[in-house]
């Protein structure tokens, strides 16, 4: 039987649902830097949707693909078959990664990257003869999704204490220190010798237990968290010294963000394993994937028996949809040079950041690439309230901004120009104004 209330039957995702379904606001439309909203108001995408879309959105060409290959071939299993798209795309992704990291797995989101990158963790040390390696390493307030592998590697504290997580999982400490940092532009200075709390864990659970550390070179969901200077070689270094696989979760890093088409590729420390989803295909179409070392992907593969050498696998694993996106969006992203706009534009966009220093309880600002993190002060009492109201009067005015926790994040689509920038802080300065 059919409900009166349309809004009742989609149970929202990380949403207070009760809040929303209150005072509803839905996006109806979307073309290049902007969204409509069900009124028709528009509005400047501040976040690329969720830090996805990042050339912008229902850009024709990949629109086009996506079409074709659905009246072509709507779907092809890719388990013990597969077709020339998933192909075509693994290598167009495998060329595109640092040095060595040239084998693609394809999954459908963020989630499955992170899990299936901890598997091909844990298979890879099985597969070189170290079975005893199955403690797995992650951060305080890290983000991998919400599978119970990244959940457990996950920093998020509702995340543990509501899942619980695997067991033989540890957390280095997050790096973000507003008595030290604070309103850094570009790395952080201080904070680099947070990476040795791994030699401790190292010391007290031995490395022969230590399958693989994660970490995101940029936490995005949890505030912008921007690495201090030297942080993440220091990791790697540690990482190799011990025979731990280091996991760089890129899946808002990837595809322009910070410049290039990986943190890892742009800041020049290569991890391992490379996850990633979103700007792979431009969000269009669902998809994520991970890119292993040629090394660990030969060694899981030629040291196993005849058969399935990875029992892991999704049945959408490399959709033709997705692939054909993903195509499409690799196409449009190098015709328009948009690995490069964070270097165009960083600079301006760092310094629109930074002007609004000193606007109503603002305790931070950090930038990188395109990409900001506002740190407001909670409000005594009503912790998170005052980025939600922010939030909230953003949209009523017409600009998408990301609210997580009391931090503002933005992460614009990377066709942006210099008036969308002004136009993005000029409006969070003002309605700043209008928060208590
Ligand atoms: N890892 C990171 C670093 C993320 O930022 C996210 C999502 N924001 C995920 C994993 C999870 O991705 P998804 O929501 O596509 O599962």
């Amino acid at each position: 039987m059919r409900e009166n209330d349309p809004l009742a039957a989609f149970w929202m995702p990380f949403t207070a649902n009760r809040a929303y379904k209150a005072h509803p606001r839905q996006l109806a439309a979307a073309k290049d830097m902007h969204y409509w909203d069900s009124a028709g108001n528009r509005i400047l995408d501040g976040t690329s949707g969720l830090w996805c879309s990042n050339a912008g959105h229902c850009r024709a060409p990949i629109v086009e693909a996506i079409a074709k290959t659905a009246a072509t071939m709507d779907f092809g299993p890719t388990f013990q078959l597969s077709h020339p798209l998933a192909f075509e795309l693994a290598s167009r992704v495998a060329e595109l990664m640092p040095e060595g990291l040239d084998r693609i797995f394809f999954t459908n989101s963020g989630s499955e990257s992170v899990d299936t990158a901890l598997k091909i963790a844990l298979a890879v040390q099985r597969s070189r003869g170290q079975s005893t390696r199955t403690r797995l390493i992650g951060r305080e307030r890290g983000y991998h999704g919400t599978g119970f592998g990244g959940i457990s590697v996950g920093g998020i504290v509702n995340n543990r204490r509501w899942w619980q997580g695997l067991p033989g999982v540890d957390h280095l400490p997050h790096t973000h220190d507003l008595a030290r940092n604070a309103f850094s532009k570009g790395f952080p200075q201080h904070g680099a010798e947070l990476a040795d709390d791994l030699e401790r864990l190292v010391a007290l659970h031995g490395a022969e237990t230590i399958a693989a550390v994660i970490v995101e070179p940029m936490a995005g969901s949890t505030g912008v968290l921007i690495p201090p200077v030297g942080y993440l070689q220091r990791l790697r270094d540690i990482c190799t010294k011990h025979g731990i696989i280091l996991i760089f979760d890129e899946v808002i890093t990837a595809y322009g963000r910070v410049g290039g088409a990986t943190a890892s590729g742009t800041w020049g420390v290569t991890p391992d394993i490379i996850t990633m989803a979103k700007g792979l295909t431009n969000a269009a179409v669902p998809m994520g994937a991970v890119a292993v070392s040629r090394t660990i992907h030969d060694d899981v593969v030629n040291n196993a028996a005849d058969g399935i050498e990875l029992f892991h696998g999704y049945t959408y694993s490399g959709h033709p949809l997705a692939s054909a996106a993903g195509i499409a969006t690799l196409d449009l992203y190098a015709q328009e040079g948009l690995f490069d706009k964070a270097d165009e534009l960083g600079a301006y966009w760092a310094d629109a950041a930074h002007s609004l220093r000193g606007k109503p309880h603002i305790i931070d600002i950090r930038t990188i690439g395109l990409v900001a993190g506002i740190e407001l002060e909670p409000r005594p009492g009503a912790p998170t309230k005052r980025a939600t109201e922010l939030f909230h009067a953003c949209f009523d005015n017409g600009l998408l901004v990301r609210a997580t926790g009391d931090i503002i994040a933005l992460s614009p689509p990377l066709i942006l120009d210099k008036s969308h920038i002004d136009e993005m802080f000029g409006k969070i300065g003002e309605l700043l104004e209008g928060i208590d």
